[in-house]
């Protein structure tokens, strides 16, 4: 059965979320010919908008959730209109009214561990720092270099923690003086936003924040482009500024400090994915490709789809906790795409994209001629 929410709410949510904005939208369509989503089925994110703005909108069904918030469209829509903040703004409303089709149902699951554990990988928050037990990784403490806060997935998820290891690895190498929260760290939240739970995100928040102040903390780097853009674009909402600074950026300066040098050859042909809240919403094209380069004998070649145009991974806005069918996954096509260009390492810099990564490579059955790796896995290996 059909719901339709009553009008005076989804209007206030979303004039809360875009302002009139929402109400510029002259349908021209443009945002459904540049969604991901309309390459493995149809959704229109116009038809979203259109209901929107009379309170029209279907909450009942999948479509409000399908979102990535990639942020394709609107960098593209030529009136300026919100997309994804009317898309959470719905998602806020079908979360109060606790209505969820069966796919999203999922989520729940992580917003639950999240309100009792700090992260939605169902992880006992005491071993958050379980990854670094043997690497005699400090606990940080005021006057420190840096923070390296380590984020959810390089905490918790086996494949991710090799990640966390290759990049105290090179910190360590670098002589850089960090230190990380431990059990005191928790989700940055950026991702239980986009699923309409905003009290979960600004509790989350508030912790995080509170503990940074309670520790000096002043410059953070971290791993996950969703800590980058949250803690950089959206903890400022709280009256806060901290130096946020993301991997690929960091390494790269220690190289070019002269504190880190690489060492050997890595003959291989790599191609390098942008993570949509590292590229589209933060701008951060250049280092992870120039970090690459600073790689004697590596390859880099360029997909079909890069940089401003990069294709979502399928991951963001809550996606990575939800069901998506296998012929609905963008990560596939991304597979296809950097086989089409011989690519035999795909490069990224995010924890969602490799965990959709790795998962399609072993859907298409690619294990023996597609590697997926974190480029901080790369530099590890040539120091
Ligand atoms: S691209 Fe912008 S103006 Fe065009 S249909 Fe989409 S939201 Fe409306
Ligand atoms: S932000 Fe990305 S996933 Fe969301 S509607 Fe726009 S193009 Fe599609």
């Amino acid at each position: 059965m059909e719901t339709i929410t009553p009008f005076i709410e989804v209007i206030d949510e979303i004039k809360e979320a875009g302002g009139e904005i929402f109400k510029m939208c002259f349908q021209c369509g443009l945002c459904d010919a540049v969604c991901p989503w309309n390459k493995v089925r149809p959704f229109s994110m116009r038809k979203i908008i259109r209901e929107a703005a009379f309170g029209l909108t279907e909450i009942e069904g999948e479509d409000i959730w399908r979102c990535t918030t990639c942020g394709t469209c609107p960098a593209q829509c030529p009136r300026g209109v919100k997309q994804i903040d009317v898309s959470v703004a719905l998602r806020r409303v079908a979360t109060e009214y606790d209505v969820f089709p069966a796919s999203v149902k999922s989520a729940r699951t992580a917003r639950a561990s999240l309100i009792s554990e700090g992260n939605p990988l169902q992880g006992e928050r005491k071993k958050r720092a379980d990854w670094a037990k043997d690497l005699s990784v400090k606990t940080y403490a005021e006057g420190m270099e840096v923070l390296y806060f380590v984020g959810c997935y390089l905490s918790y998820d086996p494949r991710m923690k090799k990640v966390a290891t290759a990049t105290a690895n090179i910190l360590k190498k670098a002589g850089v003086e960090f230190g990380i929260l431990g059990d005191q760290e928790s989700c940055c939240g950026e991702s239980i936003r986009k699923t309409g739970s905003e009290q979960v995100f600004k509790d989350l928040a508030r912790k995080n924040i509170k503990t940074f102040i309670d520790n000096g903390v002043k410059k953070i780097i971290v791993s996950s482009p969703h800590c980058f853009h949250t803690f950089k674009n959206e903890y400022p909402e709280f009256m806060v500024n901290f130096e946020i600074v993301h991997m690929s950026q960091y390494i790269l300066e220690l190289i070019n400090d002269g504190r880190l040098s690489l060492k050997g050859e890595f003959p291989q042909r790599v191609t390098y994915h942008d993570p949509c809240y590292l590229g589209r919403h933060n701008n951060v094209y250049d280092e992870p490709r120039d970090l690459l380069k600073k790689i004697e004998g590596l390859e880099l070649v360029e997909m079909e789809d890069s940089r401003k145009k990069s294709l979502c991974c399928g991951g963001g806005g809550g996606r990575i906790w939800m069901d998506t069918p296998r012929e609905d996954r963008f990560s596939d096509i991304r597979l296809k795409q950097a086989r089409k260009v011989g690519a035999q390492i795909l490069a990224t810099a995010c924890p969602y994209c490799i965990t959709n990564f790795e998962e399609s490579r072993l859907n298409l059955e690619y294990e023996n001629v597609l590697e997926v790796k974190d480029i901080t896995e790369i530099i590890s290996d040539m120091l």
